[in-house]
């Protein structure tokens, strides 16, 4: 096997991470790196060992991920499973993680293939039962809201033969920054074949963003859709999907030449920046130094890597 590379590459979650704070960015992709080797100095490996942890709603978001695909799996052959055998499956799924996850021991690494939270490994982040409940009841809520939902009416109506991308590849088009050129990668929800041209679906399980995240989001997957998969612009359309909140409602929005201009120079913009910092992109040398940390304590709420962080913002206490 060749030599692996930590060559740089761009994707939403790796560019919202950046935003929030650079420092955890630096964990994630430098920081870790090789920390899986017996030798690795001991900051890489428990960076490693923390990045592999996942967080209350990280964990019930990809298993809502998951079910979803399945159900789609399903109907692709010409089945639509039972949504209340659905939410059960997934209630047994979630059940076992919290177990598996509650059980292993604090500070060690998560077995290959289990969760493992931080709620559970790190006693500082511990929340109550009373804060688990709602956690799983929406991820319950997710799948229920699915079966309803006015994306899954449409995928019906359109017919099994029209789902185009069904959340299972991570695929890649390329950008580039100045002139120097990365991967993007991306993962698309759903995307149908509808008559009036590609619908890019983006599941979510927390509330509606009245921001526009989202368009950015989705827009990106449309940069994708006309890139490599050569669908012109005015052919392509996408929603965020609140599987939980508002399933019923459906928001489409159309995809304009404008949009994916803006979209792109975003990408340019937004890895320049990182790029910026690094010392060898190609190589994967970056300094811990040159990447700060965050001003505002809020963002570490949900950091993995808060026990190796020594500057990390503090909290203002009330008087
Ligand atoms: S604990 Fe806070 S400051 Fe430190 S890496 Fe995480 S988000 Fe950044």
């Amino acid at each position: 096997m060749g030599e692996l590379v930590n060559r740089f590459s761009y994707s939403p979650s790796q560019g919202t991470m950046f935003r929030s704070c650079p420092r955890q960015y630096w964990f994630s992709r430098y920081g870790s790196w090789e920390g899986w080797e017996r030798d690795a100095p001991v900051l890489n490996r428990e960076a490693y060992r923390l990045k592999k942890l996942s967080n209350r709603y990280l964990w019930t978001g990809n298993r809502v991920h998951e079910t979803l695909r399945g159900v789609l799996e399903a109907f692709r052959k010409g089945a639509i499973p039972e949504p209340a055998r659905v939410r059960e499956q997934l209630l047994e799924t979630l059940r076992k993680d919290f177990r598996d996850s509650r059980e292993n021991p604090r500070g060690t690494l998560a077995p290959k293939g289990k969760v493992v939270l931080i709620e559970h490994d790190d006693p500082s982040q511990a929340i109550t039962d009373a804060e688990w409940r709602p956690i799983v009841d929406r991820a319950l809520d997710s799948v229920s809201g699915f079966f309803r939902s006015e994306a899954f009416r449409i995928i019906r109506e359109c017919g099994p033969g029209s789902l185009v991308r069904n959340d299972s590849e991570l695929e890649s088009m390329t950008a580039t920054a100045g002139d120097y050129p990365f991967p993007v990668f991306v993962t698309i929800d759903a995307a149908i074949d509808t008559p009036d041209g590609l619908l890019i679906l983006d599941w979510k399980t927390g509330k509606p963003d009245r921001s526009d995240g989202h368009a950015k989001q989705l827009g990106l997957y449309a940069l994708f859709a006309q890139k490599v998969l050569n669908v012109p612009p005015e052919r392509i359309r996408f929603a965020p999907v609140y599987l939980a909140y508002t399933p019923e409602m459906l928001s489409v929005e159309a995809v304009t030449p404008g949009l994916l201009e803006t979209v792109a120079s975003e990408i340019a913009r937004e890895a320049g920046n990182i790029l910026s910092r690094i010392d060898d992109p190609d190589r994967g040398e970056a300094r811990m130094e040159r990447f700060p940390v965050t001003d505002n304590p809020s963002a570490c709420r949900n950091c993995s890597f808060q026990s190796l962080c020594t500057e990390k913002p503090l909290r203002k206490t009330r008087r």
